[in-house]
């Protein structure tokens, strides 16, 4: 008989009242891919931009793009997994709001018995991407100083913990002074609630008018400007997100007159393309949290049908650390 799954499907882009729950058919495994059933899946902000349009979709679409669970099948090929294996994922295509799926093997990763199905749900596009964001964009080295917005949300936490235990000065911003103390509290230096204080101003102060070394900006339109004038000469900025809107189009020059600055654009997705690679991020990321240098903070559940409420509360900067869908 054919096996279904309930899973969170969008027909158009809008608000969160676009999610819809549909039981979806679910096949075999074909070459190259695994059927996995999951226990937990991740909330992201990309969901949002996704389910928005700002990230365009074809439709329908189904939505999700993180999850932990068991393998209960694998096809053709793959030999890093085996049914019955605990596994978890940060990957494309869109789909892990959903209790089972066959999707490609190649960004499943074995998930070490000693992490909870939550927590894997919880962190690992997040975990992954300060993977990429410490290890993999630009050369950082103990005793650098890394501006980092939205410090105490799901990927701000994580990176808060990742710079303290590297020995990198990370200051932090976030909206509330309840979240600043979080994110100092997990490791952050400093961290600027940008609602009431200019946070250039307040990171030339720290810095003693030197400035960073590198900004980690998923904010996007709101604190672009700021960001660029928080660096140092030759600095790094590292421009991954866009939670209050997409960054104006720049005029280069800006980069030579504000001291030759450096900057890019990165995503998850070119950096775990490679399954090798994915494989050896995960396995880095896994490290950190076994070796308690990095906790995973579930502030909020939701169960998989309010999934719209989740959407909701992350949107409105109602949320913290990181945010699972329970199945
Ligand atoms: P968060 O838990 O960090 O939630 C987003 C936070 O952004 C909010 O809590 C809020 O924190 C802050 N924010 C500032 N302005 C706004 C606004 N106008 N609307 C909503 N939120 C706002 O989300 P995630 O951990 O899932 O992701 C963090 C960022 O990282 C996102 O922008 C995401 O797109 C990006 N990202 C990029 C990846 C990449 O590879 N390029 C991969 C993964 C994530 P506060 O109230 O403190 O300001």
């Amino acid at each position: 008989m054919q096996q279904t799954a309930r899973t969170v499907v969008i027909h158009e882009h809008g608000g969160p009242e676009v999610l819809r729950i549909e039981d979806r058919a679910i096949s075999d495994p074909g070459p190259g891919q695994v059927r996995i059933r999951h226990q937990a899946c991740g909330l992201n902000f990309i969901d949002v931009y996704q389910r928005a349009g700002l990230y365009p979709m074809e439709m329908p679409h189904a939505l999700g793009m993180e999850a932990a669970g068991v393998i209960e099948a694998v096809g053709e090929g793959v030999t890093h997994l085996e049914p019955g294996q605990r596994a978890a994922y940060a990957a494309a295509p869109a789909g892990a709001y959903c209790e089972a799926r066959v999707m490609p093997a190649a960004q499943v990763c074995p998930l070490p018995d000693s992490i909870s199905f939550d927590a894997a749900a919880a962190m690992m596009l997040k975990g992954l991407t300060v993977e990429y964001l410490f290890n993999r964009t630009t050369p950082l080295k103990r005793g650098d100083t890394v501006l980092f917005h939205a410090a105490a949300g799901g990927v701000g936490l994580i990176a808060c913990q990742w710079a303290k235990s590297e020995g990198i000065k990370l200051i932090g911003t976030a909206g509330t002074d309840e979240k600043c103390s979080l994110a100092q509290f997990n490791g952050a230096a400093h961290c600027i609630n940008y609602q009431t204080e200019n946070f250039a101003q307040r990171v030339a102060e720290i810095t003693k008018g030197e400035g960073v070394d590198v900004v980690m900006d998923s904010i996007g339109a709101d604190t672009f400007e700021g960001s660029l004038d928080s660096l140092k000469p030759l600095g790094m900025m590292i421009s991954f997100g866009n939670a209050s809107g997409s960054v104006p189009l720049i005029d280069i020059g800006i980069l030579a007159k504000k001291g030759s600055l450096k900057i890019t654009r990165p995503t998850l997705f070119t950096h775990i393309a490679d399954h090798t690679v994915c494989q050896a991020m995960a396995r880095r990321l896994f490290g950190k949290v076994e070796g308690g240098e990095v906790k995973i903070h579930i502030d909020q559940r939701f169960p998989l049908d309010q999934v719209a409420d989740a959407h909701r509360a992350l949107e409105a900067r109602k949320t913290t650390g990181s945010t699972i869908l329970e199945l």
